[in-house]
């Protein structure tokens, strides 16, 4: 037995539906050695899943089918492949250990050894291939194709699967199939056969083999054999997602009318966003106290579940992980491009002024100074007041200084910033004023190359630092406006030549 590579759905050479997510669907193939007859069981993505239980189900109405049609027959031998979640995990150990306690029977389960061996589901294969070569719009068609990709010694046998058929175990025998427990002991990716039989006593057993010459162990984990029953597995539709959705009711215009319908039958997740806030400390190998849980142990105890905040921020909403700091490489790296630029943007650019008059330049000689944080200090000269303000500007300080000096001036941008506000008010009540200007510090705007705003950084530690009086608490938590020029959709005014 054996899955074939995922089929497309619809599946044809019309350009408009090249580019679209298409339904997958799945075709598991069962292959009868003795009587050379082969078994499709076919099923789309909205009416079945590629877990293990679905595999487990499948694997047991095929073989209880066989079964009943052959009830002499009580030892079946299955070829597989390794593959964990299709033949090779506890979910089917379960499925094949109830249909030995139904069919009182013996099942040995044998797994290829990857890349060495041809199985006839190949084969099968490549046959449905040869078949399905031409435009395929409902599930059903590759049914049919599959139907007659082989006339003898007998056709194919299909079955279409439907979410309402499918069923599950309502127990489990067994919660591993590891032969051993501890680290040295075989694991399962060690094990060539399973063997599911009834002991002495009619109670289900199940044995292993590590090498096809060996003799069979018995697994050391004690089944549990309480009757079981079969339950359903999916009792709806599954939903696919959005995106696949949308394209294939896009395409129903070069469907034919008997594909549309079955397109109508689909439906999609809707599933709304979390909102969730990220809380990501940088990692560090020196910190030996645990962050993450010191910190949702705050969490607990500033929040408590009758806290009004409770709702928004809460173990569900806040998440944690840690974040990558640069290594030493990296450090001196950039300290090295650091101190490289700053002396090469020395060379060219010696000039740092450009005001006419040198002594009353608001920086004292340095107004075209880049990317920088800056502080206005306003005194009013009666009153023994000063304010401060703190703002920071990634081109040359000059033109950020010429934008706040119109903003004093003309009165529809008397609220352009709080600064400007402050002046205003001063202006209207009549009072005198001085403003002076300083540098605070210089840092790097965001760079597309190390994804982070020191000078929005900077800035907003400055306010909190020493809290100037005019800057609103809300500037805080303000969007980096520096990305926004690296936006696709700004890139047309980067790129263009400018033309005079
Ligand atoms: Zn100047
Ligand atoms: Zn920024």
């Amino acid at each position: 037995m054996d899955l074939e590579s995922v089929l497309m759905c619809p599946k044809t050479k019309a350009s408009a539906m090249y580019y679209r997510t298409k339904l997958v669907v799945n075709n598991m193939t069962y292959f009868n050695l003795k009587t050379k007859e082969g078994f499709c069981y076919i099923f789309d993505e909205s009416n079945a899943d590629l877990s293990s239980q679905m595999f487990g189900y499948l694997h047991h109405i095929h073989f209880s089918r066989y079964l009943d049609a052959n009830p002499d027959v009580s030892n079946v031998v299955i070829w597989s492949d390794g593959c964990d979640y299709q033949n090779k995990c506890v979910t089917i150990a379960n499925s094949l250990l109830q249909l030995v306690v139904e069919k009182k029977m013996l099942i040995e389960q044998k797994f290829l050894t990857p890349g060495h061996t041809q199985m006839e589901c190949d084969a099968m294969h490549s046959l449905i291939e040869r078949r399905t070569k031409y435009d395929i719009f409902t599930p059903r068609e590759y049914m049919l194709a599959m139907e007659i990709a082989r006339e003898t010694p007998s056709a194919y046998k299909v079955t279409e699967v439907q979410f309402s058929d499918t069923k599950k175990l309502s127990s489990d025998y067994l919660k591993s199939v590891r032969p051993g427990k501890k680290e040295s002991d075989p694991k399962v990716s060690d094990v060539c056969a399973y063997r599911y039989a009834l002991n002495d006593v009619g109670a289900p057993q199940i044995l292993y083999k590590l090498d096809w010459m060996d003799d069979w162990h018995e697994l050391p984990t004690r089944l549990k054999t309480d009757r079981k029953r079969w339950v359903s597995l999916f009792t709806e539709r599954l939903a696919i997602t959005k995106r696949k959705f949308q394209d294939l009711q896009d395409m129903k215009s070069v469907m034919p009318e008997s594909a549309r319908r079955q397109v109508l039958l689909l439906k999609t997740r809707n599933r709304r966003k979390r909102r969730i806030t990220w809380f990501n400390p940088p990692y560090s190998k020196n910190v030996s106290s645990n962050i993450g849980k010191k910190f949702f142990d705050l969490l607990n105890s500033c929040f408590p579940p009758n806290h009004k905040l409770h709702k928004i921020i809460n173990k569900n909403t806040i998440k944690l992980s840690y974040s990558c700091t640069p290594n030493i490489k990296q450090i001196i790296s950039s300290h090295n491009k650091r101190i490289i630029n700053e002396s090469s943007n020395k060379a060219s650019t010696t000039k740092l002024c450009n005001c006419r008059d040198k002594p009353s330049c608001p920086l004292q000689g340095k107004c075209l100074e880049q990317s920088l944080v800056y502080q206005a200090t306003i005194s009013e000269t009666n009153a023994n007041k000063m304010d401060t303000y703190k703002g920071i500007t990634e081109n040359t300080f000059k033109t950020r200084f010429n934008q706040h000096m119109s903003s004093f001036r003309l009165h529809h941008k008397r609220s352009a910033t709080a600064l400007s506000k402050h002046v205003w008010k001063l202006k209207d009540n009549k009072k005198d004023f001085k403003i002076s200007w300083k540098i605070i510090e210089k840092s790097a705007a965001y760079s597309t190359k190390t994804k982070k705003c020191n000078l929005c950084l900077s800035e907003k530690y400055f306010i909190l630092e020493k809290k100037p009086t005019l800057n609103k608490r809300k500037e805080i938590f303000s969007t980096c406006m520096h990305t926004r020029k690296y936006l696709l959709k700004n890139a047309r005014n980067r790129g263009a030549p400018t033309t005079n």
